[in-house]
């Protein structure tokens, strides 16, 4: 049957990816459909139960900032949160939340019942309708025809999934859950260049069975952090440890013992696994010199006995898993409740897609998630988001929204993803943006919420919010700046410890600049203060480290004044030293006429335009 409605956007899966893209495309007024396997693994965490971390918190902040669901339920769902690198420098600082997979997803699930203009649909999608290049519609597997101006596939891992476990296989979406195998085969009929990745999970341990008096307490930080820029401490659950184990010789030797029975060490699996989330079989045989690994063990949830012990993703057999997880100290009698195991599955090419996230062979079709060979919830939501945005601008004839790489990470994921394809699992790090310091997981509201305000994904309580932050950090910027304290007088006494005598009248400002002044010690020296830690911290944040983010600032603008500046039709790639020789090949095919078309190409670094830009200014 056709649906008697029409839908503007359908989003296909209802995953990380799948349920942020149909709230961006539900929350700008149009009518979504998304349309999943199974309405009770809505938002289901397939791994690890955590979000965020290094990288990927700064891709959690970002979806808040726009407006999206991720850290909301990470607040609401959260049993243990952690700052990352504390006591670094703000650009690598990353807050990581363990989350009760069962709160989680219930957050998530409230979240979408409760969206206007969005309609949920359980059912498998078995078909696309492509008519003239274009995506009319979807199939479902009972046949049901859905008929939308744009289609936004989310199907992560299920794609011809086949799960292994030792030699074992079976046809499979993630453990519990069917595979998508009819439209899996439906996307190989089309033009779209498809590979196989595979991702593993590790075993889960019965709580009960642990001897705790053996292993390292890792409670989380105090004062507690939260993730979303609505969220508060107190929507957090009940808060609790994780606890550290490490595996030792007699762990390794049972593992190197039996890779022949690993179906990734056998040939069985071709797929290519998440080097930064390795097997403990691709450690022991990466590392071979060490001879130990740490373990988390990380609670599943409140309501429940499970653990995640991560570290020990695996897919050998489960008599070697139960040897290897009791060969650990105080896992001696470990009771396994699930068995770990690799799933692999089709993911298409990224390079085949355009910087909105949609596809370039078939008009009004846009993929997001694990289906562009990355792994984690945070990278598959950040793309939904940018997907289902898109999908909705498209609806609504409106240009594509493509934010930058010196705007968000989610630029610089996808123009990674765009530019280079990827041979792995694609994950984010800090170490991919180039301009850190202005992409830092405490400033993405100031970066993002007011374009999203405009693109129409933000809503007004989120806006009221972050505007009265706005306002009062300008307010408390122009305090310090036009506040001074004399030589001599009360104010600087009560600094002296600190910074010595003062040689001469100083603003607060100028003195919050100085490494050995906090806020706290100048915020007393006069009237006014003010008690709120998030303004507090980015007043902090802007005084200290002006200079080098305005210098960043001012490599951005040179390079985009550049961007226009046009390459010789004669120019010889092979002169110009420092590319390498693909990128060369490359730009000789391609023949760019401005520097920014250059930058575009596939395989064309923001590092390699640098060198161009170099090379024109010298020969130019
Ligand atoms: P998913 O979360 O996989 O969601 C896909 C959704 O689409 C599901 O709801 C599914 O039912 C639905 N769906 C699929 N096809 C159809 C269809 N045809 N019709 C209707 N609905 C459909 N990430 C890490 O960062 N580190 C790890 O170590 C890690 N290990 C993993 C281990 C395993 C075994 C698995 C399965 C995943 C692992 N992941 C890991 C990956 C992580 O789960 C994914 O990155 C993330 O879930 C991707 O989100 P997604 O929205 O793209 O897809």
């Amino acid at each position: 049957m056709n649906y008697p409605d029409r839908f503007d956007v359908i989003i296909i899966g209802g995953g990380h990816a799948g349920t942020e893209a149909a709230l961006a495309a539900a929350r700008m007024g149009c009518q979504t459909l998304l349309l999943t396997h199974n309405i009770e693994t809505l938002g289901q965490m397939s791994c690890n139960p955590a979000i965020g971390g290094i990288g990927k918190s700064h891709l959690v902040k970002e979806i808040d900032a726009l407006g999206g669901a991720m850290a909301l339920a990470t607040d609401q769902g959260g049993i243990q949160f952690r700052v990352l690198n504390a006591r670094k420098g703000p650009a690598v600082r990353a807050t990581r939340a363990q989350a009760d997979r069962v709160r989680y997803k219930a957050a998530i699930r409230s979240i979408l019942e409760n969206q206007p203009n969005l309609t949920l649909f359980q059912q498998a999608a078995d078909d696309l309708i492509v008519d003239n290049d274009t995506v009319r519609g979807v199939v479902t597997s009972s046949g049901i025809r859905f008929f939308g101006e744009t289609v936004v596939l989310c199907t992560g891992t299920f794609l011809g999934g086949i799960i292994h476990i030792g030699l074992e296989k079976q046809t499979g979406g993630r453990a519990g859950d069917p595979p998508a195998n009819a439209l899996a085969q439906r996307l190989r009929e089309l033009p779209f260049h498809v590979g196989r990745l595979k991702t593993g999970t590790p075993p889960r341990i019965d709580a009960r069975s642990v001897d705790f008096s053996e292993l390292t307490e890792q409670p989380g930080d105090t004062p507690l952090p939260v993730m979303s820029y609505l969220g508060h401490r107190n929507m957090h659950p009940a808060q609790v440890s994780c606890h550290i184990a490490h595996t030792n010789e007699q762990t390794h030797d049972i593992i190197r013992n039996n890779l022949d029975r690993s179906p990734m060490y056998s040939g069985v699996i071709d797929g290519i696994g998440p080097r930064y989330c390795p097997s403990i079989e691709d450690k022991i045989h990466r590392f071979a010199d060490k001879n130990s690994h740490q373990i988390f063990l990380e609670p599943e949830g409140l309501d429940t006995h499970e653990l995640y012990p991560n570290g020990i993703s695996t897919s050998l057999p489960f008599d070697i898993q139960l040897s290897l997880v009791r060969s650990i100290k105080g896992l001696e009698k470990a009771h396994i409740t699930r068995p770990g195991y690799a799933i692999e599955y089709d993911f298409f090419d990224p390079r085949d897609l355009k910087h909105s996230l949609e596809t370039r062979f078939i008009h009004n079709l846009f993929f997001a998630g694990q289906i562009n060979g990355t792994t984690g919830y945070e990278e598959a939501g950040a793309q939904g988001l940018l997907a289902g945005l898109n999908a909705a601008r498209r609806a609504k004839s409106l240009e594509s929204w493509c934010p930058r790489r010196d705007e968000a990470y989610i630029g610089v994921m996808v123009d990674d993803l765009i530019r280079m394809g990827t041979q792995e699992p694609y994950r984010m790090f800090t170490s991919r943006a180039e301009y850190r310091l202005l992409l830092r997981e405490d400033n993405a509201d100031l970066r993002l919420t007011p374009v999203g305000r405009e693109l129409g994904v933000v809503d007004d309580a989120r806006f009221k919010a972050f505007d009265e932050k706005r306002t009062m950090m300008e307010q408390e910027s122009q305090r310090l700046a036009s506040t001074w304290i004399q030589p001599g007088s009360p104010e600087a006494d009560r600094l002296k410890d600190k910074t010595g005598p003062l040689g001469r009248e100083y603003r607060l400002l100028d003195l919050l600049r100085r490494p050995e002044l906090t806020y706290d010690d100048i915020a007393p020296l006069a009237e006014g203060g003010i008690d709120n830690p998030d303004v507090i911290e980015q007043v902090q944040i802007q005084a200290k480290y002006q200079g080098y983010i305005e210098r960043q600032q001012q490599d951005i603008d040179k390079l985009r004044r550049h961007e226009a500046m046009a390459l010789p039709a004669s120019l010889d790639y092979s002169r110009i030293e420092g590319l390498s020789n693909e990128i060369r090949q490359k730009l000789a095919a391609a023949r760019p006429e401005t520097l920014a078309q250059a930058g575009r190409i596939s395989g064309v670094t923001p590092a390699a335009v640098s060198l161009l830009l170099i090379y024109l200014k010298k020969h130019g």
